[in-house]
């Protein structure tokens, strides 16, 4: 899940990155409502966490323009100010969710994964493709009630094939949505990455879940 971050102060921005990337996130980081916007418009984010008080463009402001160009993704916003007024415009502005700074981290991390749940039916933590399950909370991959150790990439690529369990996933999506923009077009890391996937996952199964789609992509099923 790819989530783009816009805050301006920079230590709140590289905690909360942090706190992200320790929850298997993929994050891009804009300090300014001009790049935030930017990126909104060239990516598309599972999630944005939008500070309001931003130099440049605010976030009521970015809000606003993601809404009228029909960008849907879910937003959340950030405010320093506990000002009802502020959160009214913010939800108004076409925000899902508020949150007032500071946070606790724990709190924070339930809303990230109540407005992510929200774009897919089934409402639960809980992933799972036939035996394999995948705990979005705790992080805890299991097959037949093995447990499997994932990296965090690894990880981060297996929720992305479970949450489309039965759909193909094409480079272009995994790439979108499990890379930062750093991410190089030209690699064969996504290749390299669903071979590892494959050796913790399915070597030593006589049903395998995860499918290459000849010129298209990958799925995973039962
Ligand atoms: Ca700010």
């Amino acid at each position: 899940m790819r989530i783009l971050l816009v805050e301006d102060e920079k230590k709140i921005a590289s905690f909360v990155e942090r706190g992200l990337t320790e929850q298997h996130y993929t994050v891009d980081v804009a300090h300014d409502g001009e790049q935030g916007l930017y990126l909104a418009q060239i990516n598309p984010y599972d999630l944005i966490i939008l500070d309001i008080m931003l130099p440049g463009k605010d976030g009521f402001a970015v809000c606003q323009e993601l809404r009228k160009e029909n960008n849907d993704a879910p937003i959340l916003m950030l405010t320093a100010r506990d000002d009802v007024r502020d959160k009214i415009y913010g939800l108004d502005s076409g925000a899902d969710d508020y949150l007032t700074k500071p946070f606790a981290f724990g709190e924070f991390l339930a809303r990230v994964r109540v407005l992510l749940r929200r774009q897919r039916p089934g409402k639960t933590n809980l992933l799972r493709v036939g035996d394999l399950a995948l705990d979005q909370v705790t992080h805890l991959v299991t097959r037949a009630g093995e447990k499997i150790d994932l990296t965090a990439t690894e990880y981060a690529l297996l929720e992305f094939l479970m949450l489309h369990a039965g759909e193909v996933v094409t480079r272009t999506m995994i790439s979108e949505h499990v890379w930062d923009q750093d991410f190089d077009s030209f690699s064969n890391v996504i290749n390299v990455y669903v071979t590892y996937l494959r050796k913790k996952i399915d070597a030593g199964f006589p049903k395998k879940l995860i499918h290459s789609v000849r010129g298209r992509g990958y799925m995973i099923q039962e």
